[in-house]
C-alpha cells in the first residue's frame, strides 16, 4: 500500500496505513509538482504527516480517469444490486477499521476520540449501508399519453450525471466524505474528491478502503490540496458534469460562479447560524444541558450548530447562570483522553478567528458570563463561552463564529420570537424546546430553516434530508432527496400504434 518514505518515524500509531500520496485511477501517485504540504496536530500545531499536495495538472489528470471509467468502465453500467455490494462492503471496511479511522480523525481534527468513535466513524459507515440498499431503487416512472398525435407511452430513467466534483471541509472529514460520496455512487457517477487542507488523512485511508472493496479504477479520486488551486481547478473543469460542496457561504458562492459559466447542476451545503427557542413551558435543568450540547458539540464547528438561544423572559436570568456554570465545567483538553469534551479547534485561522469574535462580543457590550479567551498557550484551545444579553444587531448574533461561543437573547411572545429568530441570512437548522405542543407546532412550522429539532439536537440519521434555506444553501443531501442531485433524469416516447412511422 502506498505510503512512500515508510521509514520516517509516526507521530502516532494510527498513521501507519495512511497513504501520503494522491489516489488518481486506481494509483497512488506524487503530484505532478512534486510538492507536499503537513498535517498539523491541533493540540499542539506540529506538524504530524505530509501528503502529496494535488494542484491544476492533478486535477487533469482525476478528471480524465475519472471520465474514462465513466465512459467506458463497469461503474455506470453494472447493475444496481452489484453497485450496492460493493458499497456494503465499503461500509463493513469502515466498521472494521472503525478504531484506527476514529484516531486519525480525533488527531487530525481534534475532537474527542469518544465522539470519533461513537459518532464520526460509524455514522460514516451507516451512509454507505443506507445508500447500498437506494443502489438498485433508483429508476423512473411510466406515463401514459393519449393525445391527438396518437398514443404513445413515456418513460424515466434516472440517470447517473458523470463526472462529479466533490469538496468538503474539516469539521466532520470522514462523515462529510461520506454524505457526499455514497449517494454519488449509488447513482452510478464517478468522483474527484478534495478533502479540506487542514484534514485529509480519513479521505486518503477511505480511499484505500475503496481499493480494498473492489470498487473499480478512477471512479473515486481523492486529491488532497488547497482551495484557491485544486479546489478552484474542479470548479472549472469543462469535464466535471457536477459539483457538490460544503464548507463557508463565501466559497459557496465561487462554486457556484463557476457552475454558472457551465450550466452545471451545483448542491451547496453552507454555514449557518442557528436560533434555538427555548419555551418558558420546559424542564430548565435539561433545557440548559441539551442547549450546551447544541452549541457546543464539536467544539462549536458545526454549520448547524444551535448558536442563538432565545431564552423566554420569565425563564431568562436563572437559564444564563445555570448555561454559564455549566459552560465553565466543561472539560478542554488532550481529545485522547477519556472524559476530555472539548479539544482544539481546528488550525490558527480559526482560533484567531474566534478569539477577534470574543473581543467583538465585549465591544458590542454583550455580557460575558464565563470563557472570553484562549485556553493555554499551545495548540488551538478555546475556552467554552457564553454571552447573555445579546441582540440581533450584534455581529456575534449575525455571523458564524464556529468555535464554542454560546449567545444568550431574551424574547418574551411567541410571535416575536418567530421574527426574531427569521430575521438571519441563514436558514440551515433550528431548535425548539419545550413542553407545549402548541407552541412546538406553530413555532416549527415558522421556522425558515432546513432542519428543526424538537427537545433534540444534533440529530443525523443517514435518512432524513439535510440542508439549507436562503443563504445556507441549495439542494440537500442525505435521505432520498440526496439521489436528486446525483441523477439526471431521461424521458422516453414511445408509439404505441403500429402506423407511427
Ligand atoms: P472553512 O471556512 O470551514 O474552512 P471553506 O469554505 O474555506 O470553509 O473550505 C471548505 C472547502 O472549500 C475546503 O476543502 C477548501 O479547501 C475549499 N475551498 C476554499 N476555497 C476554495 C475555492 N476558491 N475554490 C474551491 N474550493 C475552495
Amino acid at each position: 500500500e502506498a505510503r512512500k518514505n515508510a521509514s520516517t518515524p509516526l507521530a502516532h500509531p494510527c498513521l501507519a496505513r495512511v497513504p501520503n500520496q494522491l489516489f488518481v485511477g486506481g494509483q497512488w501517485v506524487d503530484a505532478a509538482s512534486g510538492r507536499t504540504f503537513p498535517v498539523l496536530d491541533p493540540r499542539t500545531a506540529k506538524e504530524v504527516f505530509r501528503v502529496a499536495e494535488a494542484d491544476k495538472e492533478d486535477v487533469e489528470l482525476a478528471v480524465a480517469a475519472a471520465r474514462k471509467a465513466f465512459d467506458e468502465g463497469p461503474w455506470p453500467r453494472m447493475s444496481g444490486k452489484q453497485r450496492g455490494k460493493i458499497l456494503i462492503k465499503i461500509a463493513e471496511l469502515i466498521e472494521a477499521n472503525l478504531e484506527e479511522m476514529a484516531q486519525i480523525e480525533t488527531l487530525d481534527n481534534g475532537k474527542p476520540l469518544a465522539m470519533s468513535k461513537l459518532a464520526d466513524i460509524p455514522l460514516s459507515a451507516d451512509h454507505f449501508r443506507y445508500y447500498a440498499g437506494w443502489a438498485d431503487k433508483i429508476h423512473g416512472k411510466t406515463i401514459p399519453c393519449d393525445n391527438s398525435f396518437g398514443k404513445f407511452f413515456a418513460y424515466t430513467v434516472h440517470e447517473p450525471i458523470g463526472v462529479v466534483g466533490q469538496i468538503i471541509p474539516w469539521n466532520f472529514p470522514l462523515l462529510m466524505l461520506a454524505w457526499k460520496v455514497a449517494p454519488a455512487l449509488a447513482a452510478g457517477n464517478c468522483i474527484v474528491l478534495k478533502p479540506a487542507e487542514q484534514t485529509p488523512l480519513n479521505a486518503l485511508r477511505f480511499a484505500a478502503l475503496c481499493q480494498e472493496a473492489g470498487l473499480p479504477d478512477g471512479v473515486v479520486n481523492v486529491l488532497p490540496g488547497f482551495g484557491p488551486t485544486a479546489g478552484a481547478a474542479i470548479c472549472r473543469h469543462p469535464d466535471v458534469d457536477k459539483l457538490a460542496f460544503t464548507g463557508s457561504t463565501e466559497v459557496g458562492r465561487i462554486v457556484m460562479r463557476e457552475a454558472s459559466e457551465r450550466i452545471v447542476p451545483v448542491s451547496l451545503e453552507l454555514g449557518g447560524k442557528s436560533p434555538l427557542i427555548v419555551d418558558k413551558n420546559c424542564d430548565l435543568d435539561k433545557a440548559v444541558e441539551l442547549a450546551h450540547f447544541a452549541c457546543f458539540f464539536n467544539h462549536g464547528q458545526c454549520c448547524a450548530a444551535g448558536t442563538r438561544l432565545y431564552v423566554h423572559a420569565d425563564i431568562y436570568d436563572e437559564f444564563c447562570q445555570k448555561s454559564a456554570e455549566r459552560a465553565a465545567k466543561r472539560t478542554v483538553g488532550d481529545p485522547f483522553v477519556e472524559g476530555t469534551e472539548q479539544g482544539p479547534q481546528i488550525d490558527e485561522d480559526q482560533l484567531n478567528k474566534i478569539l477577534g469574535y470574543l473581543e467583538i462580543g465585549q465591544r458590542e457590550g454583550a455580557k460575558l458570563l464565563c470563557g472570553g479567551k484562549r485556553h493555554g498557550t499551545e495548540g488551538y484551545f478555546v475556552e467554552p463561552t457564553v454571552f447573555a444579553d445579546v441582540t440581533e444587531e450584534m455581529k456575534i448574533c449575525k455571523e458564524e463564529i464556529f468555535g464554542p461561543v454560546q449567545a444568550i437573547l431574551k424574547y418574551h411572545t411567541t410571535e416575536e420570537v418567530i421574527k426574531r429568530a427569521n430575521t438571519s441570512e441563514y436558514g440551515l437548522a433550528s431548535g425548539i424546546i419545550s413542553k407545549d405542543v402548541n407552541f412546538i407546532n406553530t413555532v416549527s412550522r415558522a421556522l425558515k430553516a432546513g432542519t428543526v429539532w424538537v427537545n433534540t439536537y444534533n440529530v443525523y440519521e443517514s435518512g432524513v434530508p439535510f440542508g439549507g434555506y436562503k443563504s445556507s444553501g441549495i439542494g440537500r443531501d442525505k435521505g432520498v432527496y440526496a439521489l436528486e442531485a446525483y441523477t439526471q433524469t431521461k424521458a422516453i416516447y414511445q408509439a404505441l400504434d403500429d402506423n407511427q412511422c
